[in-house]
Formats: C-alpha cells, sequence, structure tokens
C-alpha cells in the first residue's frame, strides 16, 4: 500500500489481533517487527532476495519425494514381520472403513505440505525472474492460512509414541523413509520461518491502494476500524472498508467485526465439547492378541502406559489428548465471553493466552497419528494386531473442529474500541514498531 506520499523507507501497517495502526521502517536484513502493543509479530525478518526461500523449498520438496521411495517401518514378532511404506499408513485406515482419517493424514502429513512447497517455489520463481505469472495473487492468498496445518512435526512425534509403545513387543526397524521423512520435516519448518511475506507481496502485486489523502488524515493514536480501515490477512495490506468486504490488492473476502463471528466460535466450541465425548466413551484403538480382542479408551491407554513403567510416554498422550483439549476449550470459551461482554481489561494478557491456544492446539493429533501407525505397523496375523477404533475418529474431528474455533476467532474483540485511554507505558505511537 504504499502511499502515494509516505516516504519510500516507511509504509502504513495494521495490526491484525489489536487493531494497532502503525508505520513500518525499512527492515534491514533479519530484522523483523512486532506491534508495540500486543506484541504481534507484524513482519517477518527481512530478506535481501527470495533466494533463500527458494533453496529452501526446493530441498524439502525434494526430500518429500524421497519418502515414498523407500520403507518407513517394519516389524516383526516371533518370526511373523511385516513392512509398511509411508503411504501404507493412509491405505490401512482405509481398509478399516476410515477414509476421513486417511484423508486427514495425508492432507496434514505431505498434501498440504507439497501444495504449500510447490506453490511457494513458483511464486519466488515469479518474483525472482520479476514476472506476473498466472494464478500467483490466489496462491499467495491460500498458502498462509495453510501453515497451521502442516503437521509432519507432530507426526514424527506421533511415530515415536507409537515406536515407544510397541517396542517391548516386536523388533522395529527404522526404514530410509522415515529419516527422510524428519529431514523433510525440519527443511519445511526451516522454509517457513524464511518466508518474508511482505517482500514476497511485494513481488507479487505491487501495492498501492490506500489514497494519499487517506494517508494524510491517519490518526495513528486510534484503531484502524474507529476509521473504517480493516487489514487483510493474506497479504497484510491496510484498506477501507468496502461494501464487497474485499481486499483490493489480493481480493480475498473478509468478515468484518462483530458478535456474529462470535457466535460461530461458539457454534464450533459446543460441537467440539460434544464430539469430545465419544472420543472418551468408545474405544481409539483395540489389541487383537491371539484371537483376543481388548479394546482401549484415551484414557486406558494412558493408565495403561503409566502401569507397564512408561511415565514419559503416558504423560505426553495425556497432555496432547487430554489437557490441551479440554482446555483448549475452556480457554476459548472465557475469551468468547471476554469478546462478547467487553472486558477489556488485562487485554495482553488475553491475547497471549489465545496465542498459545492457538500454537498447541495441532499437537493434540498426536493420538490420531499413533493409532494410525500402529493401525499399518502392527500386522502380525492371528498373533498380533492394532485396530483403529471408533474414538479415532471423534477424536480427530474434536481437534479440527477445536483449530477452526481459534482460527475463526477474532483478538481485534479483545481490545477497547476507541483506543484513546491506552494505559500501556511501553506504547509510543511515534515508535511504533520496535524491531526485533
Ligand atoms: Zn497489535
Ligand atoms: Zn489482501
Amino acid at each position: 500500500m504504499s502511499t502515494a506520499n509516505a516516504p519510500a523507507s516507511s509504509r502504513v501497517l495494521l495490526c491484525r489481533q489489536c487493531d494497532r495502526l502503525m508505520t513500518l521502517p525499512q527492515r534491514a536484513p533479519g530484522e523483523s517487527a512486532h506491534c508495540p502493543r500486543c506484541h504481534h509479530h507484524v513482519a517477518p525478518a527481512a530478506q535481501r532476495d527470495v533466494q533463500r526461500t527458494l533453496a529452501w523449498a526446493l530441498a524439502a520438496a525434494i526430500m518429500l519425494g524421497l519418502v515414498f521411495a523407500f520403507d518407513f517401518l517394519s516389524f516383526s514378532t516371533r518370526g511373523i514381520g511385516h513392512t509398511m511404506s509411508f503411504l501404507d499408513a493412509a491405505q490401512s485406515l482405509l481398509g478399516y472403513h476410515y477414509p476421513s482419517l486417511a484423508i486427514l493424514l495425508l492432507a496434514t502429513t505431505v498434501g498440504l505440505p507439497a501444495l504449500y512447497l510447490f506453490a511457494l517455489i513458483y511464486l519466488c520463481l515469479g518474483v525472482r525472474a520479476g514476472a506476473r505469472l498466472p494464478g500467483a495473487i490466489v496462491l499467495a492468498r491460500i498458502l498462509r492460512p495453510l501453515e497451521p496445518w502442516l503437521m509432519s512435526d507432530v507426526f514424527i512425534v506421533g511415530v515415536l509414541v507409537a515406536l515407544i509403545k510397541i517396542i517391548a513387543l516386536a523388533d522395529i526397524h527404522i526404514g530410509a523413509s522415515f529419516i527422510a521423512f524428519c529431514v523433510y520435516s525440519l527443511l519445511l519448518i526451516r522454509t517457513f520461518t524464511l518466508v518474508d511475506w511482505i517482500t514476497l507481496w511485494d513481488g507479487i502485486a505491487p501495492q498501492g491502494v490506500l489514497d494519499a489523502h487517506v494517508v494524510a488524515r491517519l490518526d495513528y493514536e486510534r484503531s484502524g476500524e474507529s476509521q473504517r480501515l480493516m487489514v487483510c490477512h493474506a497479504c497484510d495490506t491496510p484498506f477501507l472498508i468496502n461494501p464487497a468486504h474485499r481486499c483490493p490488492r489480493c481480493r480475498k473476502r473478509h468478515w468484518s467485526h462483530g458478535a456474529d463471528r462470535v457466535q460461530l466460535t461458539w457454534a464450533l466450541l459446543v460441537a467440539a465439547l460434544i464430539l469430545y465425548i465419544p472420543a472418551n466413551v468408545y474405544p481409539i484403538l483395540s489389541t487383537v492378541t491371539l484371537g483376543e480382542a481388548e479394546p482401549q479408551t484415551i484414557i486406558g491407554g494412558v493408565v495403561h502406559l503409566a502401569a507397564a513403567g512408561s511415565w514419559p510416554i503416558a504423560l505426553v498422550i495425556f497432555v496432547a489428548s487430554i489437557v490441551v483439549p479440554i482446555s483448549k476449550i475452556v480457554a476459548m470459551a472465557w475469551l468468547c465471553l471476554a469478546a462478547q461482554f467487553g472486558w477489556y481489561r488485562n487485554a495482553l494478557d488475553k491475547t497471549r493466552l489465545y496465542r498459545i491456544t492457538e500454537k498447541i492446539g495441532r499437537w493434540s493429533m498426536i493420538d490420531v497419528f499413533v493409532v494410525a501407525i500402529l493401525g499399518s505397523l502392527v500386522q502380525a496375523g492371528a498373533l498380533m494386531a492394532i485396530h483403529p477404533g471408533p474414538a479415532a475418529l471423534s477424536f480427530a474431528a474434536v481437534v479440527v473442529i477445536t483449530m477452526i474455533a481459534a482460527l475463526t476467532f477474532d483478538t481485534r474483540l479483545l481490545w477497547r474500541p476507541a483506543d484513546h485511554s491506552d494505559s500501556n507505558p511501553r506504547f509510543r505511537p511515534d515508535h511504533p514498531v520496535a524491531p526485533e
């Protein structure tokens, strides 16, 4: 949004978490910026060009290809063995008639990450060549919201938990594909910490949406909403609220501030709470030993692990499957109440609580991944087998729905709308952005 008369070295930004207006000075390479009021990361570490991001994304994509070239894990007990590839984990879920779980597993561990990596490579190549590639704006718009759904790191923890659970029962061998998966996961994490969205968007769609007279009238002590400004969640451009609620730069449609949004979050939280009941009542997996099935609920699994002396793993499952979902629902309900009733005290603490809730929610998926791995790996005929149970489906739904609930919540509702009474002494409207 470069502003026709603003100095070329600075630009107007609007914090998407507290609606504070600020200017962003020119960032030196490696310098990032935070909102001075809510400490939201408004600008990532500046990159000189897209070369580094491109190199890491290419390396991650190549490693992802290698995941499918070798065996993932192998298992043997009393002479009966079974080797699985990465795709077998999804295939066995299909075999147990859980197609939605198979799709969720493939999408979060390889499908969406592959889309993310290839789209990013395409965008970086376009920006590097200075070319306007077809579809670049649409791709850039969907990439950032994908980031919480890339769960290869959660999957690795799930595999490790699954292996520790069965290591006493059988011989386990780690295949080259698992090593490739770990390397791919590290490269993927490094790639999305490197993406400088501000520079990338400047290369994809040059700015120019705020008129000079609007910029000249901006009051940096007031919220964006009170000046009819809104921030685009895809390209971070502030724009004047228009009847279509579309960002003029990338055409993404936006929700306005309002209570209807809180109702949506409430509805999702209630749905998650209802689904959490079958997730705990029904077995999440059942172990069949010599024809005898032993179903196990989430709590039963934790107790079983603790009784067997695997305290660290019992603790991981307890935190990921019980503590995290419940505290997430309680925290989000508290934030919805605060937004609805205008409890503006300690807005910074509430915003921090929101960020923690948003960050940790995806780790609850560990137990679903454990079930997928055990179900496809432990296949020794009548001797021993593990089947996924119906609770895996409802538990996965709880995790996905609570993640969507967190994403639908608008943290700007936690902050006083007028902003003139900001009591935070650290806030300096004339130096709004402090480089990291
Ligand atoms: Zn802020
Ligand atoms: Zn936009």
